[in-house]
């Protein structure tokens, strides 16, 4: 390359630079919001396994909207409803005995026009987010075994075609690492 073109290409790494802040605004309170990622977090502790999956709204119901009409309140529904049910989302090693013991759920329109008679409290004091929207799941298991638990399986890919990846990490008491996870590997060693 010549010389002369140096000073142009580092001019404009400095300009990139100094741009990403302004360019990324924390929009989230978790990690980056890229459609077809989401993000896994593992935590051992004890007999005590947490594990929080977060991810954009679009790689679970196609859009991250308020549900306009009864098919995307069912789509909704649909993807709650599954994250709910930790055994559709993770597989455990039968060896470690883990047993759910509670399991939540962020969505942003939760109980949004369901039957429940509590059309006032929807989006109530929902901060503005931009143009984005993620759910978050959350799962707490007691371990009977823990030290058998050295792998995880997620099995959501099939159920969530628009997911692509999952960028996980983990931290236990043998050590933290990570990995990204896709419905062709799928399995995360701890
Ligand atoms: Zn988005």
């Amino acid at each position: 390359m010549p010389a002369c073109l140096r000073p142009i290409l580092l001019s404009s790494v400095i300009v990139l630079a100094l741009a990403l802040p302004v360019a990324a605004p924390a929009q989230h309170a978790h990690g980056a919001h890229q459609h077809g990622v989401a993000e896994l977090t593992v935590v051992l502790e004890g007999r005590m396994l947490q594990l929080e999956l977060i991810s954009p709204l679009d790689n679970l119901v196609g859009f991250e909207h308020a549900p306009a009409n009864e098919t995307q309140r069912g789509a909704l529904a649909d993807a709650e409803r599954l994250l709910l049910d930790s055994e559709a989302v993770f597989a455990l090693p039968s060896e470690a005995g883990c047993v759910i013991r509670e399991v939540g759920i962020e969505s942003p329109w939760r109980d949004s026009g369901r039957e429940h008679g509590r059309g006032q409290t929807r989006d109530h004091n929902r901060p503005a987010r931009g143009d984005h929207e993620d759910m978050v799941a959350s799962y707490g298991f007691e371990c009977a075994h823990p030290e058998a638990l050295r792998r995880l399986e997620l099995r959501v890919f099939k159920h969530f075609p628009r997911l692509q990846r999952v960028r996980a990490e983990f931290a236990t008491p043998r050590g933290q690492g990570g990995g990204v996870l896709t419905s062709g590997a799928a399995a995360l060693a701890l």
